[in-house]
């Protein structure tokens, strides 16, 4: 029998109709959009078109921001009943899906996604936040943090590029059930889905200031977190930035949790389902093109299954397709910006140059816009850079191992924690191996499964505190009792 089974994918485009984009935004402050004064280009980084001009938020707009929140705070959002605020929730996440579409197609422009992962993972999840959260907002007590629990009062929030609309539904969801009001600013090259966001306040007729989204750059993200009259600062991004964030707001008395970075350790034993491993290995690094905090992306083998695997997985990687983030088809879409391919490029050219061997998937890469091809290094070394820094591309380091022991080991030889992925068929050696693990989430036999009653956070340099689940939620309170 002919083993040449291939299948061709006729084009299929989404429309972008759905969508209409001004030419430019202003800050959302208040209940009211308004005019910015210095503005930058927002483009798509498939096809490197502007987008639209997104405003610089300057200290007069961060104050402005400030001052409505606290209003709203005092006034209307700590008065209300948990009842009555987890019914604006309730509405935000209906319409939410209602408008689903549009806001996939918004973030697969803008970012670079395929469209297939915004329709079917950023949106859905974003919505399931603010149900789950709409949930709580009159339960509080009954979350098991203590019975005299209050709201922090205005939150500070600042968001990366990776899932722009889904970590703007992580922070403000919990922050708003549980009676805080907030300030947000969304990463400079993904403002957009967080501007629709704002109409979505204003359609569910949220009381003014309670949400307030100001745009801007790390300057504008700096105004909002020394900013004297923020009271908790919930922060996703870099652990560069997460360290100059913690600095700054040490010496005072602002609450804070931190998401960072990762280098997760995806851990495959000599008993694992070969097969599926391999397909939640791709999904594990080339999920959202690698821009993902917890991706799998130190692949760990035990040696006599190693040889085997990859070559499942070499063949595995030549059927990503990769291309326009607007085909329904794609799997692996635009790398978001110009500044992170370089830093992909220049992360995967240490590897050559310490002598670890680089495998790239065979594809076209389209012309114009920011792509690289999915990769693996073999022959990486716990020393190498690729080993230890955070790539947040479709770049996977493999290492193996001898003994299960080794294995954990060399997983936790990192300065990260966020998550790790353990493939074996017995039951007793995952638990084994999720107890030895330094890592904040830990899956077994799938990767990168996601879900707003799952607390999520991480160990050492991956940051402060949880998200998601009950967790999460005493992140937003003052005078949480653990016992
Ligand atoms: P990445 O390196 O993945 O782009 P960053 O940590 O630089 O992530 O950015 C995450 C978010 O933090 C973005 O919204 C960015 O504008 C913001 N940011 C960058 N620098 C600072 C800073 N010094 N203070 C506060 N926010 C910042």
């Amino acid at each position: 029998m002919e083993d040449k089974l291939s299948f061709e994918y006729a084009p299929a485009p989404e429309s972008r109709a759905v969508v209409s984009i001004k030419p430019k935004y202003g800050h959302f402050i208040g209940g009211k959009f308004v005019a910015g004064t210095k503005h930058f280009p927002t483009i798509n980084p498939a096809t490197e078109e502007t987008l639209s001009a997104i405003a610089l938020g300057s200290k007069s707009d961060v104050d402005a921001a400030v001052k409505s929140a606290r209003k709203a705070y005092v006034t209307t959002w700590s008065k209300m009943s948990g009842k009555e605020r987890g019914k604006y929730l309730f509405r935000i996440a209906r319409i939410m899906q209602e408008r689903a579409r549009e806001f996939a197609v918004l973030e697969t422009l803008d970012n670079g996604k395929p469209i297939r992962e915004s329709r079917d993972v950023d949106v859905p999840l974003a919505a399931a936040h603010f149900f789950y959260h709409a949930g709580w907002a009159d339960k509080l007590e009954f979350a098991g943090l203590g019975t005299s629990t209050k709201p922090h009062g205005v939150a500070g929030q600042i968001i990366p590029w990776n899932f722009p609309l889904l970590m703007l539904a992580w922070k403000v969801a919990p922050a708003l059930a549980a009676g805080n009001t907030v300030v947000l600013k969304p990463a400079e090259t993904t403002s957009l889905t967080a501007l629709l966001f704002a109409e979505v306040c204003q359609q569910a007729e949220l009381p003014a200031g309670v949400v307030n989204i100001v745009t801007g750059d790390g300057s504008t993200g700096a105004l909002i977190v020394n900013h004297p009259g923020i009271d908790k600062i919930a922060f996703t991004g870099s652990t560069e930035v997460g360290k100059i964030i913690a600095r700054a707001v040490a010496p005072t008395k602002k609450s804070i949790t931190l998401e960072l970075g990762g280098k997760a350790a995806n851990i495959v034993f000599e008993d694992a389902a070969i097969d599926e491993a391999v397909e939640e290995i791709v999904n594990g690094i080339f999920f959202n093109q690698g821009h993902v905090c917890c991706a799998g992306s130190r692949l760990l083998l035990q040696e006599n299954v190693a040889e085997e695997v990859l070559s499942k997985l070499k063949t595995r990687m030549a059927k990503i397709r990769v291309g326009d983030p607007m085909d329904k088809n794609t799997d692996l879409g635009a790398i978001n910006s110009h500044e992170q391919l370089l830093k992909i490029r220049e992360l995967s050219a240490a590897g050559d140059l310490e002598g670890a061997e680089r495998w790239s998937a065979p594809c076209e890469l389209p012309g114009k816009g920011f792509w690289f091809a999915p990769t693996i290094f073999t022959g990486v070394t716990q020393s190498h850079r690729i080993a230890r820094e955070e790539i947040f591309g479709p770049v996977l380091s493999v290492l193996t191992f001898r003994t299960p022991q080794e294995g954990i080991d060399k997983a936790n030889n990192t300065p990260f924690g966020l998550s790790a992925g353990i493939w074996s068929e017995k039951g007793s050696k995952v638990l084994w191996a999720s107890q030895q693990l330094r890592a904040g989430v830990i899956w077994a036999n799938t990767f990168n499964k996601f879900d707003p009653t799952s607390p999520f956070g991480g160990y050492k340099e991956s940051g402060w505190g949880r998200e998601g689940g009950r967790h999460g939620l005493s992140a937003y309170l003052k005078g949480v009792s653990h016992e």
